[in-house]
């Protein structure tokens, strides 16, 4: 079968390549885009794919969304080599066992200690693998594609794009942060990379500053005709597609280890909704979860749409800076492709066209009132296989300071919201259950929070008990920073334009 695509939000037949929508990244009407028919395993998958490696599984699944005539077999399998290759751990997101009924998933042994990595990683050699093959096709002397990546990071995200993009060829990454408002460790990640083709802009201002001059060059119609300016941030389909390896790869795991007949859920913390939303593709393609648990800090939209079906913005309180820094949000970007499928299942003769304005019609009222309120219907459908709870900062920094004393575990704090929520789950349990619990940091990119949680305990020493070399490193290295001393969008071009040279 033909594998094709389509925007969230047209009421029209689409039918649009792998290729437009990972180039693309948000759709011109301003929705996300989605396979609008999720592929099915092969009947036989739990026994044929369980003893896949990582990299097995992820062509298997990989080949089910993207057509051959796009990406041939062994193409496909490059990529994929290409892209794991550069991660710490021969298992790339190896299972922990904190006890009979958690495990934990590592997703942060990449080159950026972070879950992103998974994606990134993937999406920078897709994007080079697409570039080549188009400029391999140009006339002599006929100008070359090229992408310009640009964005702003708070901190975590920018390292993991970095990382991805650096040296690839027909791509350059520019990323702006708030000058000593990111930690020292995010700040070298990002900054002592030595590839020319890297930029890191520090803007004397806040993270919003960054995000809304970043906003303005997107908008700058001129500027992006010339320099092709792109977008890594979480809405791009095909970081949503790399992500659903691992919760394969854990699933076949943990199974070996429970038995096929235990229930599996999962628990995933989550802002953007793009890391659990690659737990619903899974589920939806077939694999048998018992549930999906959405686990959010303080910025709780999701746990209060999953409990009221009202999804509100509640821009008047704002965002709140909690010790999750990665899962503070308003909205959750990805969220609407859910929505998407949960419309169309509800309609009767399940039609594409019909969800799309459907949905429209709802961001819309996101727009203008904060708000809407999903039927009752779409709601009950959401809530057979999510579930969810919120976690404040008092009990993040509990649950570091319990799974250390009880487990020698050290979580970062986004696992540290995962792991109180399953923790909450397992004891409202009327039978055994098992639990994978994401982990999405590695606790050293977010010192400042785990000392709080341990520097009382006499034993505890970051250096020696968080950090890894690798990191311990980076301070020694040569760091490249272009300082912006205000937040200026044109300040902001020029630099861009001085170091494209063109
Ligand atoms: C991005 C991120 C998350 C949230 O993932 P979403 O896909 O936005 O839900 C959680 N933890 C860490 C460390 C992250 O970087």
């Amino acid at each position: 079968m033909s594998q094709v695509y389509r925007s969230t939000r047209s009421d029209k037949p689409e039918e649009l390549s792998f290729e437009d929508v990972v180039m693309t990244g948000l759709a011109p009407d301003g929705g996300l885009y989605l396979p609008s028919e999720i592929p099915q395993l092969p009947s036989n998958f739990l026994e044929t794919w369980k003893d896949l490696s990582f990299n097995e599984l992820a062509f298997n699944i990989l080949r089910l969304y993207i057509n051959e005539s796009e990406i041939p077999n062994e193409d496909l399998k490059n990529l994929i080599t290409k892209s794991y290759s550069t991660f710490r751990s021969e298992e790339i997101t190896p299972l922990q066992k904190i006890n009979d009924q958690i495990h934990l998933l590592e997703l942060f042994h990449g080159p950026t200690y972070a879950f992103k990595d998974v994606a990134l990683q993937f999406v920078g050699n897709l994007f080079e693998y697409f570039l080549t093959r188009r400029n391999s096709k140009k006339l002599k002397g006929e100008e070359r594609d090229i992408i310009t990546v640009v964005g702003a990071t708070s901190g975590d995200t920018g390292s993991a794009a970095i990382y991805g993009l650096r040296g690839k060829k027909d791509v350059s990454v520019f990323i702006l942060y708030p000058t000593g408002r990111i930690s020292p460790i995010q700040e070298e990640q990002m900054t002592t990379v030595e590839d020319s083709n890297v930029h890191t802009l520090s803007v004397n201002g806040t993270f919003d500053d960054c995000q809304d001059i970043v906003k303005s060059i997107f908008g700058d119609k001129e500027f992006n005709d010339k320099y092709h300016v792109g977008a890594v941030n979480s809405i791009n389909w095909a970081r949503i597609l790399a992500q659903q390896t691992y919760y394969f790869y854990s699933f076949f795991k943990l199974q070996k280890i429970i038995g096929n007949n235990s229930k599996i859920r999962f628990v995933v913390p989550s802002g953007n909704f793009g890391d659990i939303l690659a737990g619903y593709y899974a589920y939806k393609m077939g694999l048998p979860v018992d549930k999906l648990i959405i686990a959010t800090n303080e910025n709780d939209i999701l746990d209060r749409f999953m409990k009221t079906g009202e999804y509100a913005k509640q821009q008047e309180i704002g965002v709140k800076a909690t010790y999750s820094p990665a899962m503070d949000i308003l909205i959750s970007s990805n969220f609407e492709r859910l929505l998407w499928y949960l419309i169309r299942d509800n309609i009767t003769d399940k039609n594409d066209e019909k969800a799309g304005s459907i949905l429209n019609d709802w961001m819309k009222q996101l727009k203008e009132n904060g708000k809407f309120t999903a039927p009752k219907e779409v709601v009950e459908k959401a809530r057979t296989i999510f579930d969810s709870d919120r976690v404040d900062n008092k009990e993040t920094i509990e649950t570091i300071k319990e799974t250390y004393t009880q487990n020698k575990y050290i979580l970062d704090p986004h696992t540290a919201v995962g792991v109180r929520t399953t923790t909450r789950f397992l004891k409202k349990d009327q039978e055994p259950i098992n639990y994978i619990s994401l982990s999405t940091a590695h606790p050293a990119k977010f010192s400042e929070v785990v000392n709080k949680a341990l520097d009382t305990f006499e034993n505890y020493s970051f250096e020696k008990d968080v950090l890894p070399d690798e990191l311990k490193q980076l301070s020694t290295k040569e760091k490249r920073i272009k300082l912006i001393d205000e937040p200026s969008v044109s300040k902001v071009k020029q630099a861009i334009k001085d170091e494209l040279k063109f």
